[in-house]
């Protein structure tokens, strides 16, 4: 799943005919567009029904109405079973070395080790292969410890 949406936007020029998106360094950017799933939809139907049930054990009235802290061009809005939806973007950007047991479709295995080369870790967020919830920063930390172990290990030997 991709992170992040259009935002911190420049211009935009012409080139041959198309449409050529620029950074605010007016250096061309890429524009990535992307829908919510129904999987995902109904990850956002069963959090809210968690969220109303704790409320009212805690006695808190649920307010249809939040403020998001992040840019208002993150935000988007979903229907789903007749419910809306309001779902902000993030800038964790993860997903990009995919973490998984099959060389076929993943990149590094559990300890950030590529399944091509021995010799090279890639130790960051790019391993991550979904976000449960935003804030991926200490789990990379966490997996980076496990990688350095891994490390040591084969420095060793
Ligand atoms: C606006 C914003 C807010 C965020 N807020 C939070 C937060 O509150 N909490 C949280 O947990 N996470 C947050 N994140 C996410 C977090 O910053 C990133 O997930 C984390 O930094 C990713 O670490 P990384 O090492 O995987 O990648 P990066 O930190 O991006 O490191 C990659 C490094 O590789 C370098 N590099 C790239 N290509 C090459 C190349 N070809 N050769 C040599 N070097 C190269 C880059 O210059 C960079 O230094 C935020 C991200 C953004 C953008």
């Amino acid at each position: 799943m991709l992170h992040g949406t259009e935002h911190e936007t420049g211009g935009a020029r012409q080139h041959d005919g198309l449409q050529v998106h620029l950074d605010q360094l007016d250096i061309p950017r890429p524009v990535i567009q992307y829908d919510v799933d129904d999987y995902t939809l109904a990850g956002m139907e069963s959090a809210t029904k968690l969220t109303e049930q704790i409320f009212k054990v805690a006695g808190i009235e649920m307010q249809e109405q939040v403020t998001g802290s992040g840019n208002k061009t993150y935000k988007g809005k979903k229907s789903y079973k007749g419910k809306k939806y309001t779902f902000w973007g993030s800038g964790h950007l993860i997903g990009t070395h995919i973490m998984g047991d099959d060389p076929h479709n993943s990149v590094v295995d559990s300890y950030q080790q590529t399944h091509d080369h021995e010799n090279l870790f890639m130790a960051g967020c790019g391993s991550h292969p979904t976000s449960g919830t935003a804030n991926p920063t200490l789990t990379m930390a966490a997996l980076t410890f496990r990688t350095l172990d891994k490390i040591l290990e084969k420095l060793k030997n």
